[in-house]
């Protein structure tokens, strides 16, 4: 099939996108790396009036290092987020997961910010920007709004975001040498989305870890914290009971990779390897 009829702008300015947005409101759909947008137009799942190409306005795309956090542009593609040597050195869980989005050709043209805004719930990005506890800066003609990313997310493909909103920056503090973190993720080919998938940090003590943050992905509606792993302080004797504690605390949606049970049964896995790893210094590089 093909997409139909829209209007394009190619936005030199977030002015431009924001008199677009009020001139069709939610007829106006912003265009980052179209590795989501155009398939969806291709099958018509979206009919939008125009669309808004945000890939011009440069001040939307790179990585910076500013008060011990990452800020990272939405445009910035995925390609240039896993070759950074920032992202290396701050944010190790986004320099592995990020490998792990897609296949080469859709990660040169795919953002970083398009992939939280699009919310797709086997998405890797939107788990590590839980895990990570990142800020979201959305930006409108009126306003600017910093959203955390657990609050981000509602629902299958549903945001926080306005339709007069651009994400414009995410903001993720940097992980120091206290920081555990883990990352798991099953899928049928490397580079497919997850079928289930775990990202999780902690902070090291020396009686354990504290502050867990787990988020098992490509299971429920929408990327969040298991509040059961958050209300433990862990041991690693308990990491058996904890990761099926944990599992039977999900509400997996059956697809057409898998159902609810065998969702479950895989999370449980990856839930283990993950606290395995948090437990082991230097488990991840
Ligand atoms: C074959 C295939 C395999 C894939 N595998 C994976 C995978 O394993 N893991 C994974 O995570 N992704 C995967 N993707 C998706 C890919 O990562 C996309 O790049 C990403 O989901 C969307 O980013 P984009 O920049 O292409 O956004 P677009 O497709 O341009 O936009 C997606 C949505 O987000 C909105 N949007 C984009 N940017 C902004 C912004 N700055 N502010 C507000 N709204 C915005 C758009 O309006 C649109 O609704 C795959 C895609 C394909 C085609």
């Amino acid at each position: 099939m093909k997409a139909s009829t829209f209007k394009y702008l190619h936005a030199q300015s977030k002015d431009e996108a924001y008199a677009a947005f009020a001139e069709y409101g939610d007829e106006a759909v912003i265009l980052a790396g179209g590795q989501s947008l155009m398939p969806m137009l291709n099958m018509r799942l979206a009919q939008p009036a125009v669309l808004v190409d945000i890939n011009p306005i440069s001040e939307l795309s790179g990585i910076v290092l500013l008060n011990q956090q990452l800020h990272i542009g939405a445009t910035t593609r995925h390609v240039d987020v896993a070759n950074a040597d920032l992202i290396a050195a701050e944010l190790p869980l986004i320099g592995c997961a990020i490998k792990q989005v897609a296949h080469r050709g859709i990660r040169n043209r795919g953002t970083f910010g398009g992939s939280l805004a699009h919310a797709d719930p086997a998405a890797e990005m939107p788990a590590c920007a839980v895990a990570l506890d990142a800020t979201f800066v959305l930006q409108s003609r009126a306003e600017e709004r910093r959203v955390k990313a657990v609050d981000f997310f509602l629902g299958v493909m549903t945001t926080d975001r306005r339709p007069d909103e651009i994400l414009t920056t995410i903001e993720l503090p940097a992980q120091t040498s206290n920081d555990a973190w883990a990352f798991h993720e099953l899928s049928r080919r490397h580079g497919d989305f997850a079928l289930v998938g775990v990202a999780a940090t902690a902070r090291r003590r020396s009686e354990g870890l504290e502050e867990l943050r787990l988020v098992v992905f490509g299971c429920e509606e929408r990327p969040r914290i298991s509040k059961i792993a958050a209300s433990t302080s862990l041991s690693q004797k308990d990491a058996l009971e904890l990761a099926t504690a944990v599992a039977e605390d999900l509400d997996p949606m059956s697809d057409l990779e898998g159902d609810a049970k065998t969702k479950r049964i895989q999370a449980r896995t990856l839930i283990q390897r993950a606290l395995d790893d948090l437990f082991v210094e230097g488990a991840n590089g």
